[in-house]
């Protein structure tokens, strides 16, 4: 087993990580920069060491990192989700350094970080992938002959994209025209790479998602689906496992092309296949070669811990389960409480947490860095707390989602836990039926108010007027 692991992230996923490796024996090692020296993660793990007062740069240093894990005596370096966990430079010099990298080889990551690579490593493994470019789109007359062919509405991706970032969609050629160059210029910025592909737009799409194990050893199961529908402008904000829309039978196919796309690539440690559901079409969009932010919700119907399992890949172990191990219970809900004001067209509210009360109660889990007093620095991700919650039906998870995002008080900032409520509420949300366009087509569940019991308040002015007036 691992002996001491250098977590190379910071916020909520470095706590999570600490977590396993303190419940399986091994000692942790925080990096942090300065703005973060008052991050749970420092408080947390182990050890703890600055890399310079820049807020990035020490994150996004693979040699500095890699030479630090090699000075602490640590065996293996955990990246987490964001920052260097998809960057195949970082893997391979943890490679050349002897340090285990939790998560796949870098040729792995490599073919895989890259959305065009991917898709054709898919296409020859007989994964159906979205209709699109074959590799990258070498000029904008291109994209307009290809648009042509494949027909409108079609999406401009940056190959190296990630976040929900650099993506646009073009329902005519004046917009492709228009677009093109600002997803060069988004990706550019973003990722440092200015290649970008197309693919057909598929129509209010389904977002599903199959997580994935796999060992040294050549075995490889999947943990079922993430419904991941939910989203604003490509971004996941409510996740949900398992689907509450997929039949047993698209469950089963759905699982299974997950899991052939992971050994077709010879995939080791976890990860997700990202797949577009349209009706009973399955398109493969993009794998992500990490620990999602959204492994907790499979951990609550599954019972296994993905980190764990990471961390004992890593160490060159055997899966501890058999696919016929996996099974699935009830459901569970994960809502990304972000430090942004949703009234405000999602503007990012960062600041001091004057006061945080966490929810609690039966079937809730919250995985966060927060605690009150502490300050979210407005270098990072607008990400503070993750609120999972876990039930037997699908009602009663929606009733415990509400209950725990009422119990929760976060002060000092705006959030959007209030916004969730009134997803929650929606008939069409509740009866199981949604897809990647429900969020853009209920601008009315911005409008909510700010108070928080206002039916209650208004009963009590309702009967206080009623008891004056001799009703
Ligand atoms: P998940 O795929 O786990 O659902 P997200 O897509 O929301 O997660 O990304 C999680 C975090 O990782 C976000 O902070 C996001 O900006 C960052 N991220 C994801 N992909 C990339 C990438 N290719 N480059 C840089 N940052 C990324
Ligand atoms: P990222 O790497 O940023 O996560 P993805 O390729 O996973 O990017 O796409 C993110 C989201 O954008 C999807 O969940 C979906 O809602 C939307 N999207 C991406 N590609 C398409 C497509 N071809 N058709 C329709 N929606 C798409
Ligand atoms: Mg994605």
């Amino acid at each position: 087993m691992l002996k001491k692991v250098l977590i190379a992230n910071r916020g909520e996923i470095a706590v999570r990580i600490v977590r396993a490796c303190a419940e399986m024996g091994i000692r942790s090692v925080a990096i942090y920069t300065e703005p973060d020296r008052y991050g749970l993660h420092v408080k947390r793990a182990d050890e703890a060491y600055s890399l310079g007062d820049d807020p990035l740069e020490g994150y996004l240093d693979p040699a500095r990192i890699v030479n630090l894990a090699v000075e602490t005596g640590c065996d293996a370096i955990h990246p987490g989700y964001g920052f260097l966990s998809e960057n195949a430079n970082f893997a391979r010099l943890c490679e050349q350094k002897g340090m285990a990298f939790i998560g796949p080889k870098s040729d792995v990551v490599h073919k895989m970080g890259d959305k065009t690579q991917a898709r054709n490593s898919m296409r020859a493994a007989g994964i159906p992938i979205t209709p699109g470019s074959d590799g990258n789109l070498a000029d904008l007359d291109e994209a307009l002959k290809l648009a042509n062919e494949i027909g409108y509405p079609v999406m401009v991706k940056a190959t190296s994209g990630g976040g929900g970032r650099g993506i646009r969609r073009c329902d005519t050629p004046q917009e492709l025209t228009a677009q093109y160059p600002r997803v060069i210029s988004e990706a550019t910025k973003a990722f440092g790479s200015a290649e970008v592909f197309m693919e057909k737009c598929i129509v209010n799409p389904r977002h599903i998602e199959v997580q994935i194990l796999a060992d040294s050893h050549g075995n490889v199961i999947h943990l079922f689906e993430r419904d991941c529908s939910i989203q604003r402008r490509n971004q996941k904000l409510i996740e949900i496992a398992p689907s509450p829309q997929l039949t047993p039978e698209q469950r089963q196919y759905i699982g299974a092309l997950a899991v052939r796309a992971a050994e077709a690539v010879g995939y080791e440690n976890a990860g997700t296949v990202e797949f577009l559901l349209a009706g009973n079409e399955v398109h493969f969009m993009e794998m992500n070669t990490r620990v999602q932010v959204e492994h907790t919700i499979t951990e609550a119907i599954t019972g296994v811990d993905i980190v764990r399992e990471q961390l004992r890949i890593a160490a060159g172990l055997p899966l501890s389960y058999r696919q016929e191990d996996i099974q699935f219970r009830g459901y569970a809900l994960q809502f990304r409480i972000n430090a942004e004001d949703p009234k405000n067209d999602f503007l990012p509210s960062f600041g001091r947490i004057t006061h945080y009360y966490a929810p609690g109660g039966p079937g809730v889990r919250v995985d966060t860095a927060i605690y009150t007093g502490y300050e979210i620095p407005p270098y990072y991700d607008s990400m503070c707390l993750k609120l999972v919650v876990w039930a037997l039906t699908w009602d009663e998870v929606i009733a415990r989602g509400k209950r725990a995002l009422d119990d929760m008080r976060l002060h000092g900032i705006k959030t959007t836990a209030q916004y969730y409520q009134q997803i929650l509420e929606h008939p069409d949300f509740r009866a199981g039926n949604f897809d990647t366009s429900f969020v853009p087509s209920h601008p009315e569940l911005l409008k909510y108010s700010t108070k928080r019991h206002p039916s209650a308040i208004a009963l009590a002015i309702a009967a206080t007027i009623a008891a004056h007036s001799g009703w």
